[in-house]
């Protein structure tokens, strides 16, 4: 491509409105331009990312036998009635009627389609296992559309499904799309890991994040470089350890103290004389049918992932100041599990679940249930008594590690990029995928989902692979490998030298963006080093005479003289080793 006729807008200033770098990146380099909130077109650039991505995951996933279809963006409101996820869903989900007043929804994600499909298509156990899979435009109306196409509302997905006779099955696929979908982050030049997973408003049974390690991902990690346990904070798991302070038996009763104004764990512990890891924190969740009382040592979050999985909830939320005085008479910030009525009126019952780490203290201090007051020496009980002793908390840095000995864990950042659930018969029940078996009884195919954001992984690679002066895409999913830089447009011999330059590394199928547009050189390196393109060809100075051309590498900054030949044969075996060709 040539650069005079291309349409490259970059732009020299930073616009205000992208905070992440890829965001700045992609938008200072003329690959997207956005339309409305969360809504963006792709500039040529743009668009030949995501095309080397959707390649490279055709690929591998063709490789691993699955097969591609294309559905419809429109979905008609009765499947995901069937689902039951027209009611579940919520705002995300954007609902549009037709002229005739039908309602349908512009697909999210597409579990109701394919399992229609494949439920009127395949009726025997010799038809299965099947991998179907597209590359699609999905809208969610997202709370925060931001940064960039990280967090779109309409962008680009792989969309992935399978169907089985059996668990054993789907986990022999699940684990080929796992290995499939590390090869493909692998191939894009990108550093991949997997980790364990909330399962959200996909549901099933179990299920992994694919994540790219950016300091400004939006997904926080618990890891144990010991044994490599990985898992989102959103669900990890950590080990209190025992404690052996004290005995519950030597505790005196438990007694009032003034606390006022002081209803924060921070705000109160100094006039207690605790430490906030001896405070039994108490917050109060309304939810469908009930109030929940969790209750978590004073240092600690409540994980309402953990939470929601624990009670069931459709609906759980931190309940207002109306409903905390209802309950405890006694303002935000005072309340304690001593003494708490077992149902609500208006709301239900009432449980108190406690983490694991509070059945641990000799005693705890916790708001007395009355407005600016405290009591200290609370003994889980003989005080109260919680419903049920489980893992509430979230992890944290230095926490032990869930799996091993040794381990502690450590949080790192993510970008989630992709996303494997493991889905049994939720869907396959509810819309009548069954099949024949092979005695001839009619069974309900098993499930998994495979999902992957294309545009959110270019994001990822910017965000994994830049400098100060721009984006150093990866050879491999580069909108071009090389930008052919003449440095003098009015020099006839360099531009002819340039010409046949550009026609030999296009002919070896190599992709040039040629810049010939009559700009100073400075313009051309300062274009060259915001796009990002791996490698640079500079004609320019003496080459010209020796048949020579500078091969300068955008990730190193070194720089070569050689004939073009050779920069021919040193990309192309660099391409050949990502597992691409040119
Ligand atoms: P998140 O937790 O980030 O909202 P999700 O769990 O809703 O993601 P899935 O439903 O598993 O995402 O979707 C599969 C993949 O689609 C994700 O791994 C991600 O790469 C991509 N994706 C999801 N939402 C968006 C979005 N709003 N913009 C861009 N890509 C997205
Ligand atoms: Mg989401």
């Amino acid at each position: 491509m040539r650069f005079s006729r291309a349409l490259i807008p970059t732009l020299r200033e930073t616009p205000a409105e992208a905070e992440v770098v890829s965001h700045q990146l992609l938008l200072r380099g003329g690959f997207i331009r956005q339309v409305a909130r969360g809504i963006y077109t792709y500039l040529p650039l743009g668009w030949r990312v995501l095309l080397k991505v959707t390649h490279i995951v055709r690929e591998e996933l063709t490789r691993a036998g699955c097969e591609e279809v294309q559905m419809p963006c429109l979905v008609p409101a009765e499947l995901w009635q069937q689902s039951g996820r027209w009611g579940a869903y919520g705002k995300e989900l954007l609902r549009i009627k037709d002229r005739h007043d039908r309602e349908f929804c512009f697909g999210p994600t597409h579990e109701e389609v394919i399992t229609e499909l494949v439920a009127a298509s395949v009726r025997s156990y010799r038809d299965l296992p099947k991998n179907l899979f597209q590359i699609h435009t999905k809208f969610r109306d997202e709370v925060r559309p931001r940064f960039g196409l990280m967090r779109g509302r309409e962008f680009i997905m792989k969309d992935g499904y399978s169907f089985h006779t059996s668990l054993d099955d789907l986990d022999r696929e699940y684990a080929a799309m796992r290995a499939a979908y590390l090869r493909i982050f692998h191939r894009c030049g990108l550093s991949a890991r997997v980790v364990e997973a909330a399962t959200g408003n996909i549901g099933g049974s179990s299920s992994h994040e694919v994540m790219i390690l950016a300091e400004t991902g939006e997904s926080a990690i618990a890891h144990c470089p010991q044994c490599e346990y990985a898992a989102n904070v959103e669900l990890a798991a950590y080990r209190v350890p025992a404690t052996a302070t004290g005995t519950q038996a030597d505790v005196p009763s438990a007694h009032e103290v003034h606390t006022p104004g002081r209803g924060g764990v921070q705000d109160v512990i100094g006039v207690l004389g605790v430490t906030a890891a001896q405070m039994i924190k108490t917050l109060i969740y309304e939810r469908d049918g009930g109030i929940v009382v969790a209750l978590v040592p004073g240092d600690r979050e409540v994980n309402e992932h953990k939470l929601q999985t624990a009670t069931g909830a459709t609906f759980l939320e931190l309940a207002g100041p109306k409903t905390i005085h209802d309950l405890t008479n006694a303002a935000v910030g005072f309340a304690g599990p001593m003494g708490l009525p077992a149902t609500l009126p208006d709301w239900g019952p009432v449980t108190v679940l406690a983490d694991h780490a509070i059945a641990q203290l000799p005693w705890g201090a916790t708001g007395a249930n009355r407005t600016d007051y405290h009591c200290m020496h609370v003994v889980p009980g003989r005080d109260f008594t919680p419903t049920q002793y489980l893992d509430l908390g979230t992890a944290r840095a230095d926490d032990w590690c869930p799996r091993c000995e040794t381990g502690t864990l450590a949080i790192i950042r993510g970008i989630e990029v992709g996303h494997i659930f493991k889905l049994g018969t939720k869907y396959a029940e509810p819309l009548g995928a069954r099949y024949l078996d092979h005695e001839g009884h009619e069974q309900t195919m098993i499930m998994g989902t495979y999902g992957l954001g294309i545009g959110r992984t270019a994001a990822a690679a910017v965000e994994q692979h830049h400098d100060a002066r721009g984006i150093v895409w990866p050879l491999p999913i580069a909108p071009f490998h090389i930008a052919l830089l003449l440095l003098n447009a009015k020099d006839a011999a360099h531009t002819a030298y340039a010409e046949q330059t550009y026609a030999t590394l296009t002919a070896a199928g190599l992709d040039v963006l040629f810049d010939d547009r009559s700009e100073r050189a400075g313009v051309k390196f300062t274009d060259a080093e915001l796009i990002g393109l791996p490698y640079q060809v500079i004609i320019g100075g003496k080459g010209i005479a020796q048949q020579a051309v500078e091969l300068k590498d955008r990730r190193t900054g070194e720089a070569q003289m050689m004939p073009v030949e050779a920069v021919v044969r040193r990309i192309q075996e660099e391409l050949a080793a990502t597992g691409g060709t040119a």
